[in-house]
């Protein structure tokens, strides 16, 4: 089984691999609420908002927003990388 979420509603789902690893075709397979593409649930990324302080999480590409650090699903500002 592997475990994936989706990028856009959040939505999370399990799917059993076929015979050739893949699912429905895909590597990572679309969602089945939104369609929107399903990411692995282990590839993100934890950031801290530098304005107001929220921790959240990003999925996919290491939580990387096209290679740069995600803004701030809140108040929009610049965010680190939460350790
Ligand atoms: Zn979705
Ligand atoms: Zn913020």
């Amino acid at each position: 089984m592997a475990n994936f979420v989706c990028v856009r509603c959040g939505n999370r789902w399990s799917m059993k691999p076929d015979k050739d690893g893949l699912f429905n075709g895909y590597g990572c397979p679309p969602c089945p609420k939104c369609g929107d593409s399903g990411v692995d649930e282990n590839d993100y990324g934890e950031f801290q908002c530098l304005e107001c302080g929220n921790i959240f999480r990003k999925y996919g590409n290491g939580g990387l927003t096209f290679g740069y650090l995600p803004k701030c699903p809140i108040c929009h500002g610049n965010s680190r990388i939460h350790e």
